[in-house]
């Protein structure tokens, strides 16, 4: 049963049949959509409506950039010592954790995920937040050895005005990874959640505002992609795009941003291998598995949604799996003893059962879940039951296409080349997993993998220390990590002559 929980109350949620809403912030002010337009928030758990938002349009991002623009090229933001924007950032950290309880309920209400899935969240985020605090007045540039009478600096300065338009999987998380590097560099920003899942994001501009975040430094719009985040990109007073989603939505913004020759950092999808050798404790192989393909419903852009298991342990390993994976208890996220929410929104799901339909026309075979939860306490939920495929090879769609869901299809191996040949069939790659008891041949083929991140022996952690992103079609840069920063950085060379003389060169 679906515990009473719900949203705080705040000025930008309004209540559930509400026709009016005040959820952009710009300018340093909370205010309706130009247009009156508001948009039902929906909760996957039930499809009940969760809270009414506001719906931005064209005018709305407008006047988002140039409150950001006049916040760049006319306030003293980006001249501010750095250590004062670091501070800012070391109270946000502070505020999440004094928040934890509330921002865990409101991420969990939104998206699905279970109240102990978001706490880790927001820890997530605080360390993110900390670690640019800590980052932003470390490095403000360096000299080069130059000949003597010269002097040749590089120094680093904001980008300008960022455009940041996040996913529904992680809301607040993918957003840290945005926020907090571009305020720890000086940047201002029109941030831009899914429309799916607004609530986390303008909770944390809350918590910017109330740490000192200057006006017209931190602007949000809501809206879809087709309408506001397009715009985002289009608009030529932005300088630069930090996009995390889908592969087809970066193509698009890659392309739109190629007018204006902004830059782009593209997070995108990924169809991550994670490849199981036999000289493994089947036991504890099978539970790091089962994590990487299901946690979050499997909604995670580095799932393990493709196990590559070698062919002696294969009927052992994958009967465990099936068995440990009916047993996953899925339910209303809010609830005691659940371990995994609904998937995101009927849409979403409508795409997953899509493709797994596919599979099973292609002659993959499912040995757990393949369809909706028959307990009618869940009947009006986005619901998917934790599926696996196997008899799968690498010519399938089910194989190759991110499927964002509750699904792992399984593929035999029998030598480590092979593996490692599996591993990188894909046009993705952001991340796997190998695991193996020798420690040489770990290395081995972590050194072979194409991938952004490569977990040997474990699957998920990430550091904010450690650069995260994708190689091939899994992205463009990286975020995270001091290469985190550097996105939003320019480096500028200033070269001086300290005793200038006539050349004649021309005589
Ligand atoms: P999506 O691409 O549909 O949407 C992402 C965001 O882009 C949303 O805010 C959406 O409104 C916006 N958008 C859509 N069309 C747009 C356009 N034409 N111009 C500008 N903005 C537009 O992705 P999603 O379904 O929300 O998220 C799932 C995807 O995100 C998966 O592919 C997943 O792998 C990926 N993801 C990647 C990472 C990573 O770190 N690499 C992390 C999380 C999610």
């Amino acid at each position: 049963m679906r515990p009473y929980v719900t949203l705080p109350n705040k000025q930008y949620l309004s209540e559930p049949g509400s026709t009016q809403a005040t959820s952009l912030y710009i300018a340093g002010a909370w205010r309706g959509a130009a247009e009156g337009g508001v948009r039902n928030v929906l909760n996957p758990y039930d499809a009940s409506v969760l809270t009414v938002v506001s719906e931005a349009g064209p005018a709305d991002v407008e006047a988002a950039v140039a409150a950001a623009r006049s916040a760049f090229d006319d306030g003293d933001w980006r001249l501010r010592p750095a250590n004062e924007r670091g501070e800012i950032l070391y109270r946000i950290a502070d505020f999440l954790q004094r928040g934890r309880e509330e921002i865990a309920v409101m991420e969990s209400l939104d998206t699905g995920k279970t109240i102990e899935e978001g706490r880790i969240d927001v820890d997530d985020v605080t360390a993110v937040f900390r670690y640019y605090a800590g980052l932003a007045d470390k490095e403000a540039g360096k000299v080069v050895s130059t000949p003597e009478g010269i002097l040749s600096r590089v120094v680093y300065e904001p980008v300008g005005v960022c455009a940041m338009v996040t996913p529904w999987n992680y809301p607040l998380l993918q957003l840290s990874w945005k926020v907090a590097p571009a305020v720890a560099a000086g940047n201002t920003m029109v941030i831009k959640p899914s429309e799916v899942t607004p609530v986390t994001t303008c909770k944390l501009v809350e918590l910017a505002i109330e740490a000192g975040v200057p006006e017209g430094v931190v602007n949000l719009v809501l809206g879809t992609g087709a309408e506001v985040g397009a715009a985002m990109v289009e608009s030529p007073d932005v300088d630069l795009v930090s996009f995390t989603g889908g592969l087809a939505t970066g193509k698009r913004i890659m392309a739109s941003a190629a007018e204006t020759v902004k830059k782009v950092a593209l997070e995108l999808g990924g169809k991550n291998p994670n490849i199981i050798f036999p000289d493994v404790d089947l036991d504890t192989a099978v539970d790091y598995a089962l994590n990487a393909a299901f946690f979050h419903s499997g909604q995670v852009c580095s799932a393990g949604a493709r196990l590559i298991v070698h062919e002696d342990i294969h009927d052992e390993f994958v009967a465990e799996l099936a068995r440990r994976a009916e047993a996953i208890k899925i339910g209303c996220g809010q609830a005691e003893g659940v371990q995994s929410g609904p998937l995101v929104s009927a849409e979403h799901r409508a795409k997953v059962e899509a493709a797994v339909a596919r599979g099973v026309e292609e002659g993959a075979r499912i040995i757990a879940g393949g369809s909706r939860p028959d307990d009618p306490e869940l009947a009006k939920g986005y619901f998917f039951r934790p599926t696996v495929f196997v008899d799968c090879d690498r010519t399938m769609d089910i194989v190759q296409t991110e499927v964002f869901g509750p699904v792992v299809t399984v593929e035999r191996f029998r030598t480590e080349a092979e593996a490692i040949e599996l591993g990188n069939n894909t046009d993705y790659g952001l991340s796997g997993g190998v695991w193996t008891g020798d420690a040489g041949r770990g290395d081995r083929v972590a050194a072979g993998l194409r991938h952004g991140t490569v977990w040997i022996n474990d699957y998920g952690p990430y550091f904010p220390g450690a650069e995260w992103g994708g190689f091939k079609r899994s992205g463009i840069g990286r975020e995270l990590g001091q290469a985190g920063l550097d996105e939003y950085r320019e480096a500028k060379h200033i070269y001086r002559n300290l005793d200038p003389q006539p050349q004649r060169w021309f005589g």
